[in-house]
């Protein structure tokens, strides 16, 4: 835990009790200040209670003895409408902050140049963050990864010298975090999304720069440019002064690093551009079987940057990439028959992410269904050429079926045992060279399962109980 000692002596109101909310209220103890949680759900406060934090109505209490109201990153700050607490904080001027912007303040108390990695972007976020936690970790490095990917920041290990933070960043996380100062700070990419939560893409966008706009004076913000946003963004920043590292996987750059080939370069210029000082290969990608994908190579250059901007070599980092074992559920290689490969992509639960699966595999037995998101997969139809057939199931199926008609094979199979009973026997059977079974839903699991991790792990099982098959 990381004790927060920057409100000590100081009365804080925390809502939202999740693990975030929790451990934001025992950081907070801990430090010596004076704690009131409190959460819409009866149950949560009564298991706060039980673990000795106090808790209390935040209708009842006199706010302007309040220093600060710390915010659970689910609970709306501005959008649809702001939640009531916030709204009895605004009227009695008190600020309202998360638990990253706790950390920060602690940090710059105790530790201000401990490394400090904060990653966000609309899409990657998890695998980069995992990805810049094994990279430090392999070269020998004391890290500490969290956020958004899991383990609440607060109950990480303190900052001190020497040992890095890697963490994950939400936008909400990002929005009650106004002095987030990360030593570097990375954006992915940014396109449509959680736009019910920010209104406009504008503000989206807004909020996602104040992570890499904000890093520390001599500190390194690493930005995709491959969208028009995150140029802008890129710009921006550097014309602020800041240290700017610009990603792409679409074109070479001029300086900053790229990917071509399978192959992340690195163009450094030289003081009197446009004469280059020099290119170099930082790592190559072909046959790394968890970062397979154009979207990978992203995340990948985005966490060789944060690598090299921590002082790892291009060998500890080509080395780091070659042992990622990637996460659950995207794109995971759960086992092999024969010449059948079975992937796991169970968290593309909408149609662009089924899209990343299905560009990197050619003859693909595909398992998708579930509950349907709007649009279905009718965006998908670049990629029909490569699936032999599909097996539909849960409600999209009739609609699904629809939408592959005549162009591509398919059945509806309903449940996903069934499903993968077909496509494992029918690509077998196969004459392709690499046939893939693939799990990569395209939709919501809540129509069969609690969420997309308990689809996954099904599927696992599934695959695992299947005679012959040889796990990964
Ligand atoms: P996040 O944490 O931002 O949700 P994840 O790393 O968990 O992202 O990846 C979730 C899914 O998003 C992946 O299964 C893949 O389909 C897609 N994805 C991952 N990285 C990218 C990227 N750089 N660009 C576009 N899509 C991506």
């Amino acid at each position: 835990m990381i004790p927060i000692t920057t409100f000590a002596g100081k009365k804080v109101a925390v809502f939202g009790l999740g693990s975030s909310g929790l451990a934001s209220a025992s950081a907070l103890l801990a430090g010596g200040a004076d704690v009131i949680a409190s959460d819409d759900d009866s149950q949560s406060v009564a298991k706060v209670n039980a673990a000795g934090i106090p808790t209390a109505d935040l209708r009842e209490i006199d706010w302007s003895k309040i220093a600060a109201l710390v915010l659970a990153p689910g609970v709306p700050l501005t959008h649809p409408v702001p939640h009531w607490t916030v709204a009895l904080a605004r009227k009695a001027a008190v600020e309202v902050i998360g638990d990253v912007e706790l950390f920060c303040r602690e940090r710059r108390l105790i530790s201000p140049d401990a490394p400090f990695v904060a990653i966000t972007g609309t899409n990657g976020k998890s695998t980069t963050t995992a990805l810049i936690a094994h990279l430090a970790a392999s070269a020998g490095m004391d890290v500490q990864v969290g956020g958004n990917i899991g383990t609440a920041i607060l109950s990480l290990q303190p900052p001190q010298a020497g040992r890095v933070h890697v963490i994950e960043c939400s936008s909400y996380q990002i929005d009650l975090a106004p002095s987030l100062d990360a030593s570097i700070g990375i954006l992915i990419n940014l396109s449509e999304d959680h736009l019910d939560r920010h209104g406009t893409m504008a503000n989206y966008a807004a909020v996602k720069e104040g992570l890499v706009g904000g890093v520390q004076q001599h500190g390194t913000a690493i930005v995709g440019v491959d969208d028009e946003w995150c140029r802008t963004i890129a710009d921006r920043i550097e014309g602020s002064g800041k240290r700017v590292v610009r990603i792409s996987v679409r074109q070479r750059l001029a300086a900053g690093i790229y990917v071509e080939q399978q192959r992340i370069m690195r163009v450094v210029p030289a003081a009197n551009p446009p004469v280059l000082a020099g290119e170099e290969m930082i790592a190559a990608l072909g046959g790394i079987g968890s970062l397979r994908g154009q979207h990978n190579a992203q995340n990948a250059a985005c966490a060789a940057a944060a690598a090299l901007s921590l002082g790892l070599e291009p060998a500890a980092i080509q080395a780091g990439l070659r042992s990622f074992p990637g996460l659950a559920h995207r794109m995971e290689e759960i086992g092999r028959r024969g010449a059948v490969l079975f992937v796991n992509d169970s968290k593309a639960t909408n149609a662009d992410s089924a899209a990343q699966a299905l560009a990197c595999f050619n003859d693909i037995f595909w398992i998708a269904g579930g509950k349907p998101k709007t649009g279905g997969i009718e965006a998908l139809r670049r990629f029909f050429p490569r699936i032999s057939k599909a097996y539909l199931i849960g409600e999209a199926a009739e609609e699904f079926a629809v939408t592959l008609s005549a162009d591509v094979p398919h059945q509806i199979t309903g449940t996903l045992d069934k499903a993968l009973a077909a496509a494992a026997s029918d690509a077998e059977a196969s004459s392709a060279p690499e046939p893939v079974v693939l799990l990569s839903p395209a939709c919501a699991s809540f129509d069969q399962y609690r969420n997309f991790e308990v689809r996954g792990d099904a599927f696992r099982a599934l695959v695992r109980g299947l005679p012959g098959v040889a796990a990964k």
